[in-house]
This record gives structure tokens, sequence and C-alpha cells, in this order.
């Protein structure tokens, strides 16, 4: 009797480990047959994990009897289809990331776990029942049933709970008396907004480079190809995402539109759906578990035809994608910055080079990779020069504050121009990228200052929770009525956080209202959007923040933007310290002056002579942009060089460097060619959350040099003994040497 022929799951584990498994089918064989792309119990070591099957194969090199059965079959479909699996697995090679923790980190987090049960369709939500739609006019009593009622009669479909509750707060009281009334009653949402045959506002009249941008972009449908769409703020690239994403959209294919966080563009969402008629989802982390899941699925089904997500929304399996735009490219926040470090943006072009379809960057301020890219050809460029609807672009003044006296950390120039543009009736925003009161408290008497007892640095004076806090590691204490070392009593705040400019603000403009934005004063669900919306109504004349504040807010009646204490970042110890300010500085002016009032912005500086400083000024984003990338061209840093971060860190003081001299050593040992391996050195803070950190780096002209020799190097440094103190992650591409 011929034996059964053999079948073999080779599954990807959920743990960190290099390499995948081969196992046998689960022994009760009921149900759909295993393939690639579904779920899998797996006996692993002494416990139980998830996994993924990335093939059902014939043949394995281990010895058949010796391989275990898989426990359960968790799908009865796949979860991933083959090229969302290649995609995946692409970017663990390439980041040099455990496989199975890259294709689990890319699912929703309820189907990490092996036990999630399965979702109900759609949301729960709220309707209102046939005598409630009747009532609804005369409900004048209940002033909280009849806003509950109108808002659900203003939509056909009812409305989920969190959405009621994101819109007029807690109404469990109103939904529950307006059901005893038999006038609502709870039903489940799509999670897909229905549509079709829904009016679309019209949008502008393209002007000549928009209409370029698209044509080109359009031009490219069907095929792969990597656009820099460089516009400065306010230019309509907005609109020309719309645009494309109208053609795209009636052709039946999918899209992906990536953002920094959406939380800060409420906006974006509300023209999107004002402009498309379109079943759109979105996917961010403000969202619950089964919220995720289940736009997740809409849009692996084909049913969701646009998705608005940040980072992480790079991996969502979309079967019929034609079009990928990555909207401020520029931004830090594509970047994971633990665990599986990869670059959403990078891998977006990845993506639609696999997927064969166009892949557009938007940004004001490209990164100088992606400008390198678009010089090389790589990448096509396309401009936006002017600003749209014929809108003045701001002025950008730099102030020498040198011997200045300073009010508030305020130079009495721009005290002036505040005190004009204020009479005048229009807005003025300042910009301080430092939350809290002070960056540190010092006592008078001894000379104590705040240091985090587990990291090198400062404790920041939060005045109005009364506390002392750690930005970098979270540990905080009661602000001390006295000195901890002379018990002094003389305790005073230097330097100047938001917080701080706040209270002065109030003693130097009593008369107007003022409003900060920050991550402290918007902790309170809503209140972000509550102050954005009312700013860019202009109803408050005085804004201050930190770079919240600068990221795709419109506010059309600020007329003034002031840049406090931006000079760190001219001398800062991580080459890309100037980019990044340069960016933070056309974003924010960037705000100013959108309608048809000029803005000006004034950056105060003590170095104004600065050689970055003068060619932003004189000659824009673009001439700063050229000027650093020559200085990184002749000191062979990225993008003309590539890079990958060893960090190691220990709670022994020693350990982490002793690591990495070892994991030096066995570099040498690979010898390879072209790639060199600097350090090890200590990390620019040394030590963080009570560990001691190191770093070592390599670096190569030639990406596949450095990438041949990452993945001979990892199987030696994963190989060494008596690294179980010591913590290690590497960084391919690092954004930041922290
Ligand atoms: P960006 O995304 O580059 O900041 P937006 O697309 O948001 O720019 O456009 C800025 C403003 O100009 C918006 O209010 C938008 O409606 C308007 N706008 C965009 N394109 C045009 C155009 N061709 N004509 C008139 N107004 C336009
Ligand atoms: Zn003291
Ligand atoms: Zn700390």
């Amino acid at each position: 009797m011929p034996a059964d022929p053999l079948i073999i799951l080779r599954v990807a584990v959920d743990a960190p480990v290099p390499t995948v498994f081969d196992y046998l089918p689960a022994i009760d064989r009921t149900g759909n047959p295993p393939a690639p792309g579904m779920r899998v119990l797996v006996p692993f070591g002494r416990s139980r994990r998830l996994g993924m099957i990335l093939e059902v194969a014939a043949r394995t090199e281990q010895d058949p009897d010796r391989l275990k059965p898989v426990d359960s079959l968790l799908d009865p479909t796949p979860l991933l289809g083959a090229a969302d699996l290649a995609f995946i697995l692409w970017a663990a090679r390439y980041y040099h990331h455990a496989p199975g923790e890259a294709l689990f980190g890319a699912l929703p987090a309820r189907l990490r776990r092996p036990s999630s049960p399965p979702l109900e369709s759609g949301t729960p939500g709220w309707c209102l029942t046939p005598e409630g739609r009747a009532g609804v006019a005369g409900l004048t009593r209940a002033p909280k049933q009849a806003l509950v009622a109108r808002l659900l009669a203003a939509s056909d479909t009812g409305l989920s709970s969190a959405e009621l509750k994101r819109r007029l707060g807690d109404c469990q009281g109103a939904l529950r008396a307006l059901a005893a009334r038999g006038w609502v009653e709870p039903c489940r949402i799509a999670s897909v907004p229905r549509t079709g045959g829904r009016a679309v506002a019209a949008g502008p009249e393209l002007d000549p480079h928009q209409r370029r941008a698209v044509d080109s972009v359009r031009d490219a449908f069907g095929g792969f190809r990597a656009f820099l769409l460089e516009g400065v703020t306010g230019s309509g690239k907005t609109e020309v995402y719309i645009r494309l994403l109208q053609r795209l959209l009636a052709a039946g294919r999918q899209a992906l539109l990536l953002v920094p966080e959406i939380g800060l563009t409420p906006q974006l969402l509300q023209r999107l759906t004002e402009r498309l008629d379109t079943p759109m989802v979105t996917l961010h982390s403000a969202l619950s578990a089964g919220e995720r899941e289940r736009a997740w699925r809409c849009a692996a089904a084909g049913e969701a035809t646009l998705v608005l997500g940040t980072r992480s929304a790079v991996f969502v399996p979309l079967p019929r994608l034609g079009l990928i735009l990555v909207d401020e490219e520029h931004d830090l926040s594509f970047k994971q910055q633990d665990g599986f470090r990869y670059s959403a943006r990078d891998l977006a072009v990845r993506r639609a080079q696999q997927a064969r379809c166009p892949v557009v960057l938007g940004s004001a301020t490209p990164s100088l990779e992606t400008l390198h890219n678009a010089h090389s050809g790589r990448y096509t460029r396309l401009e936006l020069p002017r600003r749209a609807g014929g809108a003045l672009p701001p002025e950008l003044l730099t102030l020498d504050i040198r011997a200045q006296p300073l009010r508030a950390g305020l130079s009495p120039v721009l005290l002036r121009l505040m005190r004009e543009e204020l009479e005048q009736g229009n807005q003025v925003l300042l910009f301080l990228n430092r939350r809290g009161f002070a960056p540190v408290l010092t006592c008078h008497t001894c000379g104590w200052v705040s240091e985090c007892p587990r990291c090198d640095a400062r404790l920041t004076l939060h005045l109005a929770a009364e506390r002392l806090w750690c930005h970098h590691c979270g540990w905080t204490r009661a602000l001390p009525g006295a000195c901890p070392d002379c018990k002094g009593l003389d305790l005073r705040p230097l330097g100047r956080g938001t917080e701080r400019l706040e209270a002065e603000l109030w003693d130097l403009f009593p008369d107007t209202s003022l409003a900060r934005i920050d991550r402290d004063s918007t902790r309170r669900k809503g209140e972000l959007e509550r102050l954005l919306g009312a700013a860019r109504r202009g109803e408050i004349p005085l804004l201050l923040g930190t770079q919240m504040l600068a990221k795709g807010h419109h506010f059309p009646g600020v007329t003034l933007v002031g840049i406090l204490e931006l000079d760190q970042g001219l001398y800062g110890a991580d080459f890309r310290a100037p980019e990044r300010m340069a960016q933070l500085v056309v974003q924010v002016a960037g705000r100013a002056g959108r309608a048809r009032r000029p803005g000006r912005v004034v950056l105060q500086t003590r170095h104004p002579d600065h050689p970055l400083l003068l060619s932003l000024q004189r000659q824009g984003y673009p001439a700063f942009a050229a000027t650093a990338l020559e200085e990184r061209r002749q000191a062979a840093l990225p993008p003309f060089s590539h890079q990958a971060l060893m960090r190691a860190e220990s709670r022994d003081a020693q350990a982490a460097s002793k690591f990495l001299e070892r994991a030096a050593g066995e570099a040498t040992a690979v010898a390879a060619k072209g790639v060199a391996v600097l350090g090890p050195i200590p990390a620019p803070m040394e030590r963080r959350g009570g560990r001691h950190r190191a770093h070592l780096l390599a670096q190569s002209d030639l990406r596949p040099d450095l990438q041949a020799f990452l993945t001979a190097w990892l199987t030696r440094v994963r190989a060494l003994k008596g690294g179980s103190r010591v913590r290690w992650s590497l960084d391919t591409d690092p954004q930041e040497m922290l």
C-alpha cells in the first residue's frame, strides 16, 4: 500500500527567532485544508505559540518522524495572500527582524491572540425607530435627548456608540430614556459606510502645476513608478491626491493614503469624505481592537477601496491596490522606533514596486534621502512652487537676539510685532518645542539640580501637575517643598517650556485670550480638535504650542509666527539635526497667512550668520537642502552611504559595551568588503531608564554590501554566549542616533 504523500507545513512562529519551522498537519483534519496565510497554534519549546503557514510543501530537510503536528488550524481562509506574505517577509529580511514577529506585528492585535472570539459584523450602535423619526421635531424639553435624536435622524443608517460618544460626549442616559420611549433601538452599524449616489462636493479648478502633477501620475497607473510631489505648504498637494484618488477609484482599484498622525489631521478626513463617494476606512492606534480588525478585514476583502492610515497601515492587504500616497513623507513618525524598526515610507516604495503601481511621496520639506533619489532619477520630481488660490507665501525673518533684553524669552521686536498684529485683529502663533514649565529645577542655596535617578537627564518641572517628570523614561515624583540636599527653600525653575510661556503671556497680554496646544494641554479626548477648531475659526488670537502645531493645520487668520529657541538644531550631536530644524521651521511657517493675508515668520536666534540658516532664510528649503546634501556628500553620510546601528543596553555598567566589543570582533571575522564598523561608543544618553547603553555603527557606500555583511554578521552575533544580560537590537537605516 503506498504511503500517504507527505504534507509539510512551513511555519513562521510568533517568536524572536530568525528561522522558520516545519510541522505536520493537525491530527484532527476536519475542516478546510491548510494553506499559506492561515494561522496555526503550534507546540514550540515547552509552550504553545501562534504561527503563520508560509508554505505547504511535500518534503522537508528534517527527519519527518521527528516533526510535530500543529495543534490546530485557526482560520478557515487565509488572512494574508501570497503577495502580502512576500511583502512582509521581504521587510523582515531587509530589517533583519524575526519573520514571525514581523508577520504577526502586521496583523490587527486581536489576531495576534489565539483565543479572540470571532467578530460580530458591524459595530454596536443606535438608530431611530419610525416613532422616533416622527417625534424628533417635537422634542423640546429634553435637550440632550433632542441632540441625540437629531444626530441620529441626520444619518440614514444610525451611528455607532463610539461615534455618538465622540460627537456628544457621554450620552448613555439620553439613549436609555429614548429607548424607554421606543424612539431608538440598538442596531449594528456596517463598518464601511454605504456609498453610491451621494452628492460629492466639486473641487477648485487645478492650476497648471497641479494639472501636470495629476497627469504625470495618472499616466503611470498600471505600472511602478515613484514620484516626489514637492509643494510648498498650501500649494494644493491634498487637492492633487484627491484628483488622483477620484480617477483611480473610478477604475475600481484600491488606494492607500499614509499620514503621520490621524489625530492631528481631522480636516483631511472630512475633506476626503466630502470629495470622494467611496467606501473608506481609517487605521490608526486610537481605534479599539475590534474597530481595527473590522477596518483591516474590509480592506483585505476589497470592500473598502480607500485606506487612510498611519505607519502600520503599509502592511494592510489590498488585493486591488493601484496607488500609494505618503503625505508628509519627511515625518519621523513613519519610522517605527522599537521592535520591528521599519520605515513605512521606504516600504511604501517597495510595496508599490511589488504591486506594480505608482507611489507618490508628498512634502513641502522632503527628506534629504528622497531628494537624493529624485536627483539621481530614481524618483520623478513633481513641483508645486506656488500657493494655491493666489495666497502669498510667508516671509521668513531671522532676528538676532544676542544682547537683547528678553521678556518671556521674547525680544522687543517680536513683542512689538505681536502687539501690532493683535491690535489689527489678526492671530499670532508662537512655537516653542518644549513642554512643561521649565526643563530643570534648581536649588539657589546649594546648586542642586533635578536629575532623573534612572537617566543622564534632567527632570522637567510641570507646575500645574505639581510634579517633576523625566521626558525620557517617564520617572516622576511630587514637586519637593524643599531642596532634597540642603533643605533650602529657594527652589527655582531654570529655562522655559510652553507651560511657563503661557503664564508669562497672560501677564504680557492680559486682555488677549490665548490657547496652549501641546501634549499636556490636549490629553482630554476631543480637546485637541476643540482647540484646533477654535484656532482655525480665528476665535483665539494668541496661540502657542509645540510641534503638535506644526502638522497639517491651516490657520488662515495667523499673520505672524514667532519661533523660539531652535538653535540647538544647528549644533545638535545628530547629523540630521539641521535637516529636522529646517523642516520644522518651514512647516511651522506654513501655518501662517494661508488665505490672502501674507504671513510673517520671525525666527529668534543667537546664530544669525550660520550658513544653513542663511540659505534657508534667503532661498528657502530647496536651497537649504542642496547645501545640506553637499555637506552629507563630503562627509560620506546618508544618503551617500548606508548605515545600520546596533544598540545594546544592560543594567551592568560595562556589559553592553563589552558585548558590542565582541560583536565588533565578529565583524572583523566576517571581513566584508566595503563595510566599516565604528565603535562601540557610548550612546548620546549613556544611561536611560536605569540601563547603560552603547552603539556600534556599520556603514557602507553600497546597500547590497551592507545587507550581505549584516546577514553574515548577525548569525555570528546571535551565537555569542553570555549576551543574556544584554538587550541588543539592530536598526537598519536608523533615523535617530539616540
Ligand atoms: P497642501 O496639501 O499642499 O497644504 P491643500 O490641497 O490643502 O494644500 O490646499 C490649500 C488650500 O488651497 C485649500 O484650502 C484648498 O482647498 C485650496 N486649493 C487647492 N488647490 C486649489 C486651486 N487649484 N485653486 C484654488 N484653491 C485651491
Ligand atoms: Zn539645596
Ligand atoms: Zn529618566
